[in-house]
């Protein structure tokens, strides 16, 4: 693993699992913030930096901060954890960023970083969405932070967009959009509501639309989107022209990407790694020196598969060329047979350069790859 890798561009991931409360629909790995606790947090993701600096001489292309809540990091904290690292001079480093850190303060000490694209935790523009998500934002707050960011410098921003909401129509989903497009975000990203079993609001009583509801809600943002000049270049990603997230972009294309943090995936290709998702043993993992922990090195076929798998996601889907010349075979001499049927029945376009979902597709996408590929 550690030697002969080509100086080809990396991404890197950093997780900061840190919040400062707990919101009802989520059940992604998170922790309470304490000071404190953040500044032992980064001195381990430095000391786990180490272990890879092999990696990290490659030059990296992107740079994303997710969590948890990773606005909590201080200028400072964001420092010392790209320090020393060869970063690109046009890397997209993008940090997720919740409205309420949005402030004059804030803002100001983040410019003396790289950071240089902000992905907010918006979720909704209506009031009785964002109390049942237990955000706490203000949405008529939104335009002036948005605007600060602006005078920032701030020239690339996305916003998330949470849909399947209760009580939603298609009428409360317009009056959201009008509102974000009235924000003018570079990206958006729309999610459907997704509630995990042990998650705090799955207990509720929770009047959510049906799966044709959905459906429709998904296809309404889709036209509404496209309608306003924004690409659908991925199933849930919408972007103004040249603004596509390249850090995505490189899980999309399986390109390689670290993970730095607590419970983090990288893809090292072949190897898939993850760290501990328990804070103890992250740092007793990070302290015994084991790199790619619990890694797994995939074989020819797992590769080939989660190509399809996350490239498909792309509208553009996968490059019949590209896929040749990286694998020295042709998709369609193994899963030829598989494509004609999904061919048949409209979910699956082939064409001389490309395979891809078709529009019916995209909302069952994980049917349809699953069919293709298993
Ligand atoms: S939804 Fe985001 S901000 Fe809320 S608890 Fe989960 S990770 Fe933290």
């Amino acid at each position: 693993m550690e030697q002969d890798f080509p100086a080809s561009p990396l991404g890197l991931y950093i997780h900061i699992p840190f919040c400062l409360r707990c919101c009802g629909y989520c059940s992604f790995f998170t922790l309470p913030f304490r000071n404190s606790a953040l500044n032992e947090y980064v001195d381990y993701v430095e000391k786990e930096k180490a272990l890879y600096h092999s990696q990290l001489n490659r030059p990296i292309a992107t740079i994303y901060f997710g969590g948890g809540t990773p606005s909590l990091l201080n200028a400072e904290q964001i420092m010392r954890i790209l320090s020393g690292l060869n970063i690109l001079p046009d890397a997209e480093i993008t940090l997720e960023i919740n409205p309420l850190q949005i402030t004059e303060k804030y803002l100001q000490a983040l410019k003396t970083t790289p950071v240089n694209r902000l992905s907010i935790g918006l979720q909704s523009m209506n009031k009785e969405e964002l109390n049942w998500l237990d955000r706490h934002h203000k949405p008529e707050q939104i335009q002036e932070k948005i605007a600060l960011c602006r005078q920032f410098g701030y020239q690339n921003i996305s916003l998330d967009l949470i849909y399947g909401l209760p009580n939603a129509t298609l009428q409360t989903l317009q009056k959201t959009v009008e509102k974000y497009l009235k924000l003018n975000p570079e990206h958006i990203s729309c999610y459907l509501l997704t509630l995990d079993e042990d998650c705090k609001l799955a207990k509720k009583n929770n009047s959510l639309p049906n799966e044709e509801m959905q459906a429709e809600q998904y296809e309404f943002l889709c036209n509404c989107l496209k309608q306003a000049g924004y690409i659908h270049y991925e199933i849930s990603n919408f972007a103004l022209p040249g603004f596509t997230a390249k850090h995505n972009l490189r899980y999309w294309h399986s390109d390689d990407y670290l993970s730095l943090g607590v419970s983090s995936t990288g893809w090292i290709s072949p190897v898939r790694y993850q760290n501990p998702a328990d804070l103890n043993l992250y740092y007793q993992s990070v302290d015994k020196g084991e790199a790619f922990p619990q890694k797994e090195e995939l074989s020819g076929q797992r590769i080939v598969q989660d190509y399809l798998m996350m490239g498909l996601r792309l509208k553009e889907g996968i490059d019949l060329d590209c896929f040749q010349k990286h694998f020295k075979f042709k998709l369609t001499e193994l899963y030829g047979e598989k494509i004609s049927k999904l061919q048949k029945i409209g979910m699956l376009s082939l064409t001389e350069h490309n395979l891809a979902l078709t529009e019916k597709a995209l909302f069952v996408s994980n049917s349809v790859i699953g069919d293709l590929i298993l």
